[in-house]
């Protein structure tokens, strides 16, 4: 792979200028939200994020645009005409009380990749285009990656109609109610000729680098999830006056599902699959009413999709059987699904040698939680570099990742977009 030596001297990250970014985009949070972060997807916080990355970038030389999406992109241009670009970026939104590190340290890694290219006048052939994606995150709608997955043709214009939020604003009304239009996303559309290869930097979510002492992951595979909703129907009545033996109890078989669930997750045969209830609600929900009917919210993650859909099977199959037993009805519905995304061993290589060339230790790790690389691969080869959170905490105000991590982390990004550049240019059909 002598294409992908980092022979070009890249100045290196600088620490305090990435945290006085992190801290810019952490005072961006709706007001009242007293604990941690919240800039919930297509909102004019979230807008105003956009704002700020797009500001920062064409002081950085960039020519800077919004595609209907919402997605803000910024273009360094490259030496040559006529190539296709080469790309880093994540997204700007939160979840409800999130940490300041989730999607935001990939977008101020592009940033400061983009400042390190500029101040020491670095000439790629390739165009760089710096990528703020817009509705990363599920928590509003339901859906994970909308910005991402339009840009790759796995969310059409229907599509943005029957998703609402909790106060029942659609995606489409979201999105048109800060200036986009949602019947034109198709436009939005990334063709491989437009576009070469994506590498997101992104905080791991987990405690893998941090145990392992380890300050860069290189992202070899990334978990699908199957989501179910499963309807538990038992018998309403009265807690006096039913005895124990003639009732039928709602959420005392969803009790046992749950338990199912995590038992089922944990078999050696299941080993890396993750199973969970993240909500469950029970009908009438009064203390005294024996439980009529209960929702179980369950979410599957897997880098293994044969197994993926396995699992969901075998809860199904499962739970049948203990709800016959203890009289009770049990109905299931799909809610989502998606794929593990399999990463390209070539840019996986690339960004791997990368870290060898800057005496940076690395681990190749498969990524637990989905992210807007998993969509875009769809469409482009794509990586992923992983910096250390903190105990692995994340999606709460504790989630942390040092800024010295993070500048280890950008200086192999910065590195790897060069290697890439010069790699593409030998070898334009690995694209
Ligand atoms: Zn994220």
């Amino acid at each position: 792979m002598s294409g992908t030596a980092v022979n070009v001297p890249v100045s290196r990250a600088d620490a305090a200028r990435v945290a006085a970014w992190l801290e810019d985009f952490a005072r961006l949070s709706e007001p009242g939200s007293s604990e941690g972060v919240t800039r919930l997807a297509y909102t004019a916080l979230e807008r105003k994020a956009h704002d700020v990355f797009a500001g920062a970038m064409r002081e950085f030389g960039c020519t800077v645009w919004t595609d209907q999406a919402g997605n803000t992109i910024a273009e360094r241009q490259g030496r040559e005409a006529g190539l296709p670009a080469l790309a880093t970026g994540s997204h700007l939104d939160t979840v409800p009380h999130a940490g300041r590190f989730d999607g935001i340290a990939g977008v101020v890694a592009a940033m400061e990749t983009a400042r390190i290219y500029s101040e020491n006048g670095i000439r790629h052939a390739h165009p760089m285009r710096f990528v703020a994606f817009a509705a990363e995150e599920g928590a509003r709608f339901g859906q994970a990656c909308t910005g991402s997955r339009i840009v790759s043709g796995l969310t059409r214009p229907d599509d943005l109609y029957g998703k609402r939020d909790a106060d029942g604003v659609s995606l489409a009304e979201a999105m048109r109610s800060i200036g986009l239009d949602p019947s034109a996303v198709a436009e939005a559309r990334w063709s491989p000729d437009e576009w070469a290869a994506f590498v997101e930097l992104h905080v791991e979510q987990g405690a893998v680098l941090e145990s392992s002492g380890v300050p860069v992951g290189v992202v070899d595979l990334i978990s699908g999830s199957t989501r179910m909703l499963l309807k538990v129907t038992g018998r309403a009545s009265h807690t006096g006056g039913t005895p124990m033996h003639l009732r039928a109890d709602a959420l005392a078989a969803a009790a046992e599902i749950v338990l199912l669930i995590e038992s089922i997750a944990g078999d050696f045969r299941h080993r890396g699959t993750r199973a969970t209830v993240g909500r469950l609600d029970a009908a009438p929900g009064s203390i005294t009413t024996i439980p009529g009917q209960v929702r179980l919210y369950v979410d599957i993650r897997d880098v293994d999709s044969d197994r993926q859909r396995a699992t969901a099977g075998e809860i199904i199959a499962r739970a049948e059987t203990l709800c016959a037993r203890r009289g009770v009805r049990l109905s299931s519905r799909l809610l989502a699904d998606t794929s593990p995304a399999v990463l390209p061993a070539w840019l996986r290589e690339v960004v791997a040698g990368t870290c060898a060339e800057l005496d940076v230790p690395h681990r190749i790790m498969p990524s637990g939680a989905s992210h807007d690389a998993q969509m875009i691969n769809n469409v482009i080869p794509s990586g992923m570099i992983f910096v250390p959170s903190r105990d692995g905490i994340s999606h709460s105000p504790e989630e942390w990742s040092s800024v010295d991590d993070l500048a280890t982390g950008i200086d192999v990004l910065a590195a790897s977009l060069l290697a890439l550049d010069r790699l593409l240019l030998d070898s334009p059909e690995l694209a």
